[in-house]
């Protein structure tokens, strides 16, 4: 049985590695010698002086294995490996390592394509806004079908500009190299919640409570694209005379932004489908509200570069509570 279960993770296409408590290798199959370069002899060496990149000895040593991680390979810099460490046994971890190059190309095809189609878009976008706006001061109001026309026109090109705008937006947040600096998050949030104030004058639904004055290591940008956008839905989908929280607190591992509405909520079959890029809750009085189905991807994305995670609680015809959680060593 035991020559036969050997035979098998021998044969298989994913480097397999057998790691001991103190990282020495055990364990070695045919596929990791090919794409991580191991030898048969390696067999009591430490994998961190074999496998050199500071990422993968950063996340071997962090005993977080809940991801995987994306890594070169040290035989071939053209090729992609996505490392996963399954822990077992008695301080045992089972290394599997999955030639990824392919899927990664195609990320890039898509990324780029994405970046150049709406780049491409703004500028025919911004001249037919520009005449629509000669044309609509034109109007002396004499054919009512010409005005509602205009106005028409004028509210589907400001649609567009919107979703060129947030796929440019991720296209950024998924490409571009992190700035982080220290964020004075009291000082933004009341940024966001007096301009979301000024919005539809909304000023008496918004109730900020600043419960910690902690600051957070991030991009700023990035984290008032992502804040904006939750407090806009808050706004959005709950009616006019009800009030919208948020909160800016600590506890002992997190620092977290909550955006609580007392809106329609969202169904528990919806909850993981909304931060899909273009998803959006189908009701009639929903299909009304204006937006792109992008806000939260954006929200996702911008705060997976700060290592922090979404999570939405809702309930149906009482509210929604989106928070966003952050570990504790981003405070600063
Ligand atoms: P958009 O608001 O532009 O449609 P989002 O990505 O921001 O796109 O949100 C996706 C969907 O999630 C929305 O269409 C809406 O149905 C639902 N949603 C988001 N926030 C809320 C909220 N606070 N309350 C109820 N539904 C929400």
């Amino acid at each position: 049985m035991i020559e036969q279960f050997r035979q098998s993770t021998e044969a298989l296409p994913d480097a397999a590695v057998v790691l001991g408590k103190h990282d020495e290798i055990e364990w070695t199959n045919k596929a990791s010698r090919q794409v991580l370069g191991l030898k048969q002899t390696d067999k009591g060496q430490r994998l961190p002086n074999l496998l050199r990149f500071p990422d993968f000895i950063r996340y071997l040593k962090s005993a977080n294995y809940s991801e995987p991680i994306i890594v070169p390979s040290p035989v071939n810099h053209q090729m992609t490996l996505e490392v996963r460490i399954i822990p077992y046994g008695s301080g045992l971890r089972l290394l599997l390592a999955q030639d990824v190059t392919q899927m990664q190309k195609m990320q890039t095809i898509r990324k780029d394509f994405i970046a150049n189609v709406s780049h491409e878009l703004r500028t025919p976008l911004t001249v037919l806004k520009g005449y629509l706006e000669t044309l609509q001061d034109m109007d002396d109001g004499q054919s009512p079908l010409l005005t509602t026309s205009f106005k028409e026109m004028q509210g589907q090109t400001e649609r567009m500009q919107h979703l060129v705008d947030d796929l440019l937006l991720l296209t950024r947040l998924e490409t571009q190299q992190k700035k982080h600096d220290c964020v004075d998050m009291p000082q933004l949030l009341s940024q966001i919640c007096k301009d979301g104030s000024h919005l539809d004058n909304q000023s008496s639904r918004i109730h900020l409570a600043l419960n910690t004055e902690a600051r957070l290591f991030g991009e700023e940008q990035d984290l008032r694209s992502a804040f904006t956008n939750l407090l806009a839905n808050a706004l959005k989908y709950s009616a006019d005379d009800t009030p919208v929280q948020v909160s800016w607190y600590e506890t002992a591992n997190e620092l977290i932004l909550s955006v609580q509405d007392q809106g329609e909520g969202i169904a528990t079959t919806d909850i993981p489908r909304i931060t899909e890029r273009f998803y959006r809750v189908e009701t009639k009085r929903r299909r009304k509200i204006p937006g792109t189905g992008l806000g939260l991807a954006i929200v996702k994305h911008a705060l997976m570069r700060h290592d922090a995670h979404l999570d939405i609680r809702s309930e149906l015809g009482k509210g929604s509570c989106f928070s966003c959680h952050f570990p504790i060593r981003r405070k600063c």
